[in-house]
């Protein structure tokens, strides 16, 4: 039983995820949850315990051995969160779905909201905020290419800067810059966060992202200097005379379009370095799922390969993606 595609609203989320039974169905038509674990002693199906919070097994056994006959019993107990999303987490299963679905369903999702629509505290709504971003990188992961461009594409370039300066004993960062690259036509980006703007930093990225033969249309920054040479062609707008160099005709409106995008989802105070994977993975899966009904249903489906990832046994890293699908 899978389900091949399902609409979410707001009132569907609440509908399905305050009830028990639709909740269970819902979780096993997208393979969050097993439908069945086996008993890890015997082999047998194990079975649902009444509050439906463990799969156990109690079976009797007898085994003769040297004539002696020796009974046994099974005491496989296994929570139903284990191997999935929820392990190790204790808020109701049908109250974490909800979250998520009241999450992914608000643009941006604000925390007040969230706190007073699900009665949860400030902690918990960041705390799941985090896991529901853990599963949007995993997703991300799993959706990127490896490069934009090639001969007679146009790419455009940008490295802006989030966030704003904030000084608090060090640990909230005061910005982030992210670089990035929009291929025309296709829509296409990537999105990488970098530690400076050296050119050797932004060179790198590009060779990696960037095919050989491609037009890269950037602002005018010293660092890009080097890109004819590396068997790009490059344009340059100079964004303190026009918006469209007169000369070349170059422009970078749809970088900086995107950029306004992920502004209204990325926030900029509050913000942790080691959470900027996980808004610009947020701001990606939005983009690439621009109606609201559609999230949750995409969301089920990154669970289950957040599952097969096994995403907990990969610590840090440090990726990069850029979408293969972009639906507008
Ligand atoms: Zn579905
Ligand atoms: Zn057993």
């Amino acid at each position: 039983m899978t389900c091949d595609g399902c609409s979410i609203s707001l009132a569907k989320a609440f509908e399905i995820f305050q009830n028990d039974s639709e909740t269970k169905s819902f979780l096993i038509k997208h393979g969050i949850r097993e439908s069945l674990v086996k008993c890890n002693k015997c082999g047998a199906d194990a079975y649902l315990t009444a509050d439906e919070k463990w799969w156990r097994c109690r079976k009797r056994q007898t085994k003769t051995v040297n004539k002696k006959v020796i009974k046994s019993q099974c005491d496989f107990k296994q929570s139903v969160r284990t191997n999935t999303w929820l392990q190790g987490t204790k808020l109701q299963l049908e109250k974490s779905f909800l979250f998520a679905s009241l999450y992914l369903i608000c643009n941006p999702p604000h925390e007040e909201f969230l706190m007073e629509e699900l009665n949860m505290s400030s902690g918990t709504v960041c705390d799941w905020s985090q896991y529901v971003r853990e599963v949007l990188e995993n997703w991300c992961l799993n959706e990127s290419t490896h490069s934009l461009g090639g001969p007679g594409k146009i790419v455009e370039i940008d490295e802006p800067k989030f966030g704003k300066r904030k000084y608090n004993r060090g640990r909230i960062i005061d910005g982030q810059w992210i670089f990035g690259g929009f291929e025309r036509d296709s829509k296409l980006i990537f999105l990488e966060k970098v530690d400076d703007q050296s050119a050797s930093t932004l060179l790198e990225i590009i060779n990696r992202r960037i095919k050989p033969g491609t037009t890269i249309m950037s602002h005018c920054w010293k660092s890009y200097d080097c890109l004819a040479m590396e068997g790009y062609k490059h344009l340059i707008v100079n964004h303190s005379m026009n918006f469209v160099d007169a000369d070349t005709g170059a422009y970078t409106q749809n970088i900086e379009r995107m950029w306004r995008d992920a502004r209204g989802t990325i926030p900029k105070f509050g913000r942790r370095d080691y959470h900027m994977s996980g808004y610009i993975a947020d701001f990606l899966f939005r983009r690439a799922h621009p109606s609201h009904i559609t999230r949750m249903h995409a969301f089920a489906n990154a669970v289950t390969e957040f599952h097969k990832d096994n995403w907990h046994n990969v610590q840090t890293f440090e990726y990069f993606f850029t979408l293969k699908k972009i639906m507008h």
